[in-house]
């Protein structure tokens, strides 16, 4: 059997452990140190903009709970989130005992509708609930319709958040995805753009809100000799091992972006002659994405085939791919929650694919995938 062909899997640069080493020859290991520092410092230098302040912590879906904490939402509230997306965007609703409202994508960038947005936001406020907060996610890298949506919020006056967990390095108009809301979100996963072994980061615009976050993220202890409390906190920091590993990531990013956007136009070359298939890519000039998986979407009426036959015929040469995320108001575990479109995520779910999609794909790999497709369309 030939080695496995993975979707997304870690690239490392090689200078991590230097980082790693660092911390515990000095023996700050723990959630304190020079580490995390410039992590933060780098990754603020990478989003380019001066107000960003960045707290890293210990996952996305962590810094996405205390995006909703520093928001106030609660008990019974409602949150506005993509239904197309992967569940951590939609899980912390849940963890503040408050309500997800899904909102269908839009065939451009297969994000977050804004008229099915709009539509829900008005049907909410007649019934007499305001959402407190939209969470918008770029979906495998590609910002969604930003300003378009910061219009309807800002319009209702209702907070954004960003689920750029996917999209570090990605720009909308040359602005960084994860700068454009009232908080962003980064993530670190083992499968993302970059990787700290796990780990995640919350963006915010203001020294306030990241003195919160790192106060909340450290079970907010008050200042006092003695361990004080008057908020509930949570054990959510990055600690300065882990931060180490991001620091060797950051010094490789820009590569890993341009390696990803070129096995994008790899797959664009090799679907340009097979009718019925569409590779996702960006609608226009306004868009910049690091395309963190490439994906594509199958016509069965014209191509004769299924993303079912093309994952198998994958899966038989030890290649991985995997069906478009499902979208969430499809979840058992939020089959009662409200939703708002016209069944856009459903159409992607069907018939789109992510194919292999790593930075490190070998020129080998490629010829695997390569031979693989052409069989299943010729
Ligand atoms: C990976 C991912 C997350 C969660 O990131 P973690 O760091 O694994 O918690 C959240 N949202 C989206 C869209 C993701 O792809």
């Amino acid at each position: 059997m030939s080695n496995k062909i993975w979707l997304s899997p870690p690239h490392l640069s090689g200078t991590e452990i230097e980082f790693v080493q660092d911390a515990f020859d000095k023996n700050w290991v723990t959630s304190l140190g020079e580490n995390i520092n410039e992590f933060e410092k780098g990754l603020q230098e990478f989003l380019k903009d001066d107000e960003v302040k960045v707290c890293v912590l210990n996952s996305a879906t962590s810094a996405i709970h205390l995006a909703l904490i520093l928001l106030g939402v609660s008990l019974n509230d409602e949150v506005m989130t993509s239904t197309f997306s992967f569940v951590a965007s939609a899980n912390p609703i849940a963890y503040c005992g408050a309500t997800p409202v899904f909102i269908d994508s839009e065939k451009e960038t297969w994000n977050m509708c804004p008229v099915a947005l709009k539509e829900a936001i008005e049907d909410r406020v007649s019934n007499g609930k305001k959402p407190k907060a939209i969470i918008v996610v770029h979906l495998y890298g590609m910002p969604a319709q930003m300003e378009e949506i910061l219009e309807i919020a800002n319009a209702y006056d209702i907070p954004v958040i960003e689920d750029a967990a996917e999209a570090l390095g990605s720009k909308y108009k040359g602005k960084a995805c994860g700068t454009f809301g009232r908080f962003g979100i980064l993530s670190f996963n083992g499968n993302k753009i970059i990787t700290t072994s796990g780990g995640g980061a919350l963006v915010c615009h203001t020294q306030e809100d990241k003195d919160k976050a790192v106060f909340l993220s450290t079970q907010a202890r008050d200042q006092a000799p003695h361990y004080q409390h008057s908020h509930i906190g949570y054990n959510y920091r990055m600690s300065n091992i882990v931060a180490g590993i991001g620091r060797g990531q950051m010094e490789v990013l820009n590569d890993r972006v341009k390696a990803r956007r070129k096995i994008h136009d790899f797959y664009v070359e090799i679907f340009r002659d097979i009718e019925g298939v569409e590779v996702f890519s960006e609608p226009s000039e306004d868009y910049f994405s690091n395309h963190w998986l490439s994906a594509i979407i199958i016509n069965p009426e014209i191509t004769g085939k299924t993303r079912e036959d093309l994952r198998l015929a994958f899966l038989e040469d030890n290649i991985e791919s995997r069906p478009l995320w499902k979208p969430m108001h499809l979840q058992p575990v939020f089959a009662d929650a409200p939703y708002y479109g016209t069944h856009v995520a459903e159409d992607l779910f069907d018939n789109g694919l992510c194919l292999p999609s790593g930075s490190n794909l070998s020129d080998e790999d490629r010829s695997r995938i390569q031979s693989v497709i052409r069989n299943v369309f010729s």
